[in-house]
């Protein structure tokens, strides 16, 4: 009787018990007509991981966004396990299996099939912070994370009740402690505990909220958004790579814009993260920068959603670039000329974001490679256009000079001229580099006459690259 009536009062979406207890009284447990997952949606390699723990006579589920995915009728990008065995016992079991962490120690299990090699990710349950004793810093925040515990205290510790679902692939049934199903169906985001404490002991939790906030549409429950506004400022204290991690899974998340409006809503960005300070409120004097990069994220979000690469140094790029274009401007202004003007700002652009977060120096070298790339799109005379096709990262460079066209910095014709010449073959080639002759010949638009003059005054050339056969 007391089953149907919380089962009715679920159905409705009404909260069946408090969002903070303990889970003292078990998990529900949900079958499968009720959560709609469809088994089809399961990683073979998952469940084949679960199936040996359980055969070896530990419990494993599949956890975490996963559940979260599937119960949204959504294909997970990937799986994670959660088990009380140990990593070590997790490791005898499987023979291509590594462990890796140390803050936060798991085991990854690597299947190699046709297509590309899959990881499953395997975590031991994690004993309550409140267990964990010396692991936890004077503010609160985690240090270690190596204490093992029970399924209970596993599941208290995740994040967002809807990230804290367990599934049983052998039984299909869901295990559930803190009203996930019942939020999933609210469409509530909402961080289990008390939601200030829990950002204390990981500020990153606040960048996980908004990402999960954009890629699912669900709303923040209130309590679970209040204290961000205050507690923004401890983004601080985490480690570089591991916000890098962060801000790099929330630009590649296929809802990029939409989430950075929601740092820039939740007052997460400001003073916080100076790539995104700049992206959303660019230098003064810098028209549409602002389009720029909502097109440079709208056009990765597409690419993303569809299933295609995104180049993480292409996207750093585009949310640099307004700041760029800005030390650019400055540096001719002191009477530099044009390509050591802007080698001299990527240095001034990636120093001062530096000073905020890190970017690691692959992605900056395809940053530079990309901006360096941009004055030489207006050299169209001789062999620079064929050498330019030959460059490894044209491709990044001309996609981001389409860029350029789109939001009007550099004329829609210079997009298209390019896209003709990769198209052309060379006696096509040919008449397009003499029709780009003949137009400099009739407007006298270009030429080392337009150099000196631009020189003589930056601001008023129209921008940095301004028509330039002479851009080198
Ligand atoms: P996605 O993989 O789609 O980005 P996810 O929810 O799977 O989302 P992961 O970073 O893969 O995110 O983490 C897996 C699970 O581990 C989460 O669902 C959550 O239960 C838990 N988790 C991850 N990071 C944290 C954290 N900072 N604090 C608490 N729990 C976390
Ligand atoms: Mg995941």
């Amino acid at each position: 009787m007391i089953k149907k009536l919380i089962h009715r009062i679920f159905r409705r979406g009404t909260r069946p018990s408090p969002v903070h207890s303990h889970a003292s009284s078990g998990p529900k447990r949900i079958a499968k007509k009720a959560h709609r997952i469809d088994p089809h949606l399961l990683s073979k390699n998952a469940v084949k991981v679960t199936h040996t723990l359980q055969q070896a006579g530990y419990q494993a589920y599949i956890v975490g966004g996963a559940v979260r995915d599937l119960a949204l009728g959504i294909g997970p990008k990937d799986f994670d396990v959660a088990t009380n065995a140990t990593p070590d016992q997790v490791q005898k079991l499987f023979r291509k299996s590594r462990l890796i962490g140390r803050r936060f120690q798991i085991v990854h299990v690597t299947f190699f099939g046709k297509e590309r090699p899959e990881i499953i990710e395997v975590s031991t349950f994690r004993a309550l912070l409140e267990n964990a004793g010396d692991h936890v810093a004077d503010s609160g925040r985690i240090l270690r994370d190596n204490v093992w515990g029970t399924q209970v205290e596993d599941a208290t510790r995740r994040d967002f009740t809807i990230n804290a679902m367990y599934y049983d692939p052998a039984t299909e049934t869901v295990l559930d402690y803190h009203g996930g199903m019942a939020d999933m169906q609210q469409r509530t985001l909402r961080m289990i505990g008390d939601p200030a404490k829990r950002y204390r002991e990981d500020p990153v939790r606040m960048l996980r909220a908004i990402r999960f906030a954009a890629k699912t549409g669900f709303t923040l429950a209130p309590e679970t958004r209040a204290p961000i506004a205050t507690l923004a400022k401890l983004i601080h204290d985490v480690p570089a790579a591991r916000l890098f991690d962060e801000i790099l899974k929330l630009l590649m998340s296929g809802y990029s814009w939409k989430a950075i409006q929601g740092l820039r809503e939740a007052g997460l960005h400001h003073g916080v993260l100076p790539l995104l300070d700049r992206a959303l409120d660019p230098p003064a004097g810098i028209a549409g920068g602002d389009a720029f990069i909502r097109l440079a994220l709208g056009n990765t979000d597409e690419r993303i959603q569809n299933g295609k690469g995104v180049s993480a140094g292409f996207l750093f790029a585009t949310l640099l670039w307004p700041d760029l274009l800005h030390n650019w401007q400055k540096h001719l202004a002191s009477g530099m000329a044009n390509v050591p003007a802007l080698h001299a700002a990527m240095d001034d652009t990636i120093g001062n974001q530096n000073k905020g977060m890190m970017i690691q120096r692959r992605f900056e070298a395809d940053m530079r490679e990309i901006w360096a790339m941009q004055p030489r799109f207006d050299k169209r005379i001789g062999r620079f256009p064929h050498r330019m096709l030959e460059l490894p990262r044209f491709r990044a460079g001309y996609d981001f000079m389409l860029l350029r066209c789109a939001t009007g910095e550099r004329p829609a014709s210079l997009g298209q001229w390019w896209t003709d010449f990769i198209e052309a073959d060379l006696a096509g080639r040919e008449q397009l580099l003499t029709a780009v002759k003949d137009e400099v010949v009739r407007t006298g638009s270009s030429g080392p006459a337009a150099k000196r003059r631009r020189r003589r005054k930056p601001k008023t050339a129209g921008g940095p690259t301004a028509g330039g056969l002479d851009a080198e």
